[in-house]
């Protein structure tokens, strides 16, 4: 009887351990089962093609072609992809384009994927960037939109480079997709966070005033400006003229715990999901108080680092009363070859940032730079409001910097363009940016 009771608790305790084999099997299956499908060494990896938002042709995953212009091809390869570069399409989607669902398999064939992205446009950032390294990307801020966005350098998907070839400085960072996971120091587009942190915790900002003194020692550290800015400069006029010595002064008065919970509080510095791609976060480092590093953070120097796809954010909710929209990639995914709805997106998601009186007041400023430092001209009848930077980057020239919107709601378009050794920010990202909005505003 006792051996009897013995071998009965052993087959229960092997049933048991199947039985919780199998139901973790089945958790995995419906919860991963579409990434084992859409990993790229699967034999049912990307049956679907991959199109921008006017239906031109970026990747077809069954004949593994690209887009027929040359042009397109390299502006578009770190979103569409090659397997190395981690936040592709190809890499993230690759189960959306199987058509895998956890029920029928990949019985019904791949996916397409429409990407808000206009082709035309990419490439017409990629041109303007004229060879050098740097992002370019815009979106639109009341529904997320991405409908630009380029990472430079790239390459020819479909002729790749030889590995030799690739070690050449030209090519450094090639893989990564500089939008979405790299950190850059702003320069003084970061001005914009300082001055809304003015806007909300200076209580005398509108009478205060500043006399430019081209240059100034903080605890043994010298501060510096361009050029004699000014006497007697209000907030809007040292902003517009992007004085180095007042923003210093400003953020000894605010302190660098207040200006680092401006920065979280804009959303610079936690990472953002924008349609299943992670993007890297930024970092502000506060500065002892009443020194020089802490002076220069306020303008974007000192260890202030950023995100470009976050900061593209933070501008959308400047532009949007507070309201900033997630950016988002994907226009509609339908079953190949037919209409057919593939999937439903997700809705729209958005972050609050700062009060709507600060974002009112800093689009009425950022609309003034333009106006007297930057020119009009350039930006035909659109109503567009941006921050230039020059940022001091160590070795070589200065980061061009070039962040903005166009404040209109018919128009309703953030853009940021970075220049990698640019020079000058306003005249090199500057013009990158206003050829984009030329191209992106023609009808
Ligand atoms: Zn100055």
């Amino acid at each position: 009887m006792k051996r009897v009771r013995g071998r009965a608790l052993i087959t229960l305790c092997v049933a048991a351990c199947l039985l919780l084999g199998l139901s973790l099997f089945c958790i995995r299956y419906v919860a991963q089962g579409r990434d084992w499908v859409g990993f790229f060494g699967s034999t049912y990896f990307e049956n679907g093609a991959i199109y921008d938002r006017n239906g031109t042709l970026l990747y077809d995953g069954e004949t593994g072609d690209y887009a027929e212009s040359k042009g397109v091809r390299r502006a578009t390869m770190h979103l569409v992809g090659d397997r190395n570069i981690a936040t592709s399409l190809r890499n993230v989607m690759g189960g959306r384009l199987s058509g895998y669902n956890p029920v029928t398999g990949t019985a019904f064939g791949g996916h397409d994927l429409y990407l808000n992205i206009d082709a035309n446009l990419n490439e017409t950032a990629y041109t303007a960037l004229g060879g050098k390294k740097g992002v370019v990307a815009m979106y639109n801020y009341k529904t997320g939109e991405i409908l630009c966005l380029v990472s430079a350098p790239s390459f020819d998907p479909k002729n790749p480079p030889s590995a030799s070839a690739l070690e050449d400085s030209r090519y450094e960072g090639v893989f990564l997709n500089r939008f979405f996971s790299s950190t850059f120091t702003p320069g003084s587009i970061f001005k914009i966070v300082t001055t809304a942190a003015v806007l909300e915790r200076k209580a005398d900002w509108e009478t205060w005033r500043f006399t430019c003194p081209g240059h100034m020692e903080i605890d043994g550290q010298q501060i510096t400006c361009p050029t004699l800015h000014g006497a007697d400069m209000t907030l809007g006029e040292a902003f517009a003229r992007s004085c180095n010595c007042a923003y210093a002064q400003l953020a000894l008065d605010l302190g660098g715990e207040r200006l680092q919970a401006y920065a979280k509080q804009g959303g610079l510095l936690s990472p953002v999901e924008i349609s299943g791609i992670t993007t890297a976060t930024g970092s502000f480092v506060v500065g002892k108080a009443a020194s020089g590093d802490l002076g220069w953070s306020g303008s974007g120097q000192f260890q202030d680092m950023i995100n470009p796809a976050t900061f593209l954010m933070m501008l959308g909710g400047i532009a949007n009363d507070g309201n900033a929209v997630v950016p988002t990639l994907l226009k509609k995914e339908t079953i190949s070859d037919s209409k057919v709805p593939g999937a439903l997106g997700k809705g729209r998601s958005q972050q609050s940032i700062w009060k709507q009186e600060t974002c009112q007041k800093l689009r009425e400023m950022m609309r003034n730079n333009v106006m007297e430092t930057y020119g009009q001209k350039q930006f035909g009848d659109l109503p567009v409001c941006a921050k230039s930077g020059t940022a001091e980057v160590g070795s070589g020239s200065p980061h061009a910097w070039f962040a903005g919107f166009v404040d209109d709601e018919k128009t309703p378009l953030a853009f940021l363009v970075l220049v990698e050794n640019g020079g000058s920010g306003a005249s090199v990202a500057g013009s990158v940016a206003a050829k984009l909005l030329r191209e992106a505003t023609a009808q």
